[in-house]
């Protein structure tokens, strides 16, 4: 299928002030923006500079090449991360990260099963209230990386005596099939000084490190234990390897 269009020059001229190519092993990202998003959060309204990007085999910077294929790729049916940014991220000392998993359940109705919701909103207001900061909000780690339709299936099976670790695998996935290299590669682009980690997870701090990240600190995010969520919690420290609370916590996180 042909994908040439005739687009209006201005119109390209425009997104190509936007767009980074970022190289990668399988191809390229490519980053837009940044975007201004003026994020309500708790009834206080904070400025963020917002980023999405795409993984495309083909690498270019040619960008009209990129727009062209847009209308016909389908971008709707598949998931696209991005990267909320606060205060002057790129020279700030001491920058707040926070990696989010996608979770549909917990970040847009509010679920109690978990705690991501929570760890949302915590999240950026401790960035927006710290000053400097980015959190990265991963499409594609729905259920710690399962999807959505299957971890409605390991709700069904949590409902009846699995715990969340054991759900997952008696589907044939993996506890934790969530890969960090896209976005670790984005955040060197608008970041290359050291960061904070916001989280209770020490696989996220280990993945970060491991692709040669300068982590200085690490900082927990606990809060919104219920009769819900509790044996979810307990799950996840116990089973995931997860901090403990004042050690530090959760499932998506
Ligand atoms: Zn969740």
């Amino acid at each position: 299928m042909s994908v040439v269009k005739s687009f209006d020059p201005n119109v390209i001229s425009l997104l190509q002030q936007k767009i980074q190519l970022i190289k990668t092993d399988k191809g390229a990202i490519y980053l837009v923006g940044p975007i201004k998003l003026p994020v309500n959060l708790f009834g206080e309204t904070y400025l963020f500079q917002w980023y999405c990007w795409l993984n495309c085999n083909e690498v270019t910077e040619d960008f009209e090449r990129i727009v062209a294929k847009l209308s016909a790729a389908n971008l709707a049916e598949l998931q696209q991360s991005s990267v909320l940014v606060h205060g002057d991220f790129q020279q700030a000392e001491h920058a707040l990260i926070r990696f989010h998993s996608i979770c549909h359940t917990g970040d847009i109705f509010g679920s109690k099963r978990c705690d991501c919701g929570y760890q949302l909103k915590q999240s950026l207001k401790h960035i927006a209230e710290h000053g400097h900061g980015a959190l990265f909000y991963l499409a594609n780690h729905e259920g710690r990386g399962i999807g959505l339709f299957s971890k409605a299936l390991a709700y069904i099976l949590q409902e009846n005596g699995y715990d969340t670790v054991d759900a997952n695998v008696q589907l044939g996935f993996a506890d934790d099939a969530r890969d960090y290299g896209d976005a670790i590669q984005v955040l060197k682009t608008l970041r290359i000084k050291p960061v904070t980690l916001i989280t209770n997870n020490p696989k996220k701090l280990e993945a970060l490190r491991k692709a040669g990240l300068d982590v200085e600190e690490r900082v927990q995010l606990w809060g919104d234990v219920s009769e819900y969520n509790e044996k979810y919690l307990k799950t996840k420290i116990e089973r995931s390897g997860h901090f403990k609370e004042g050690d530090a916590c959760c499932d998506n996180d």
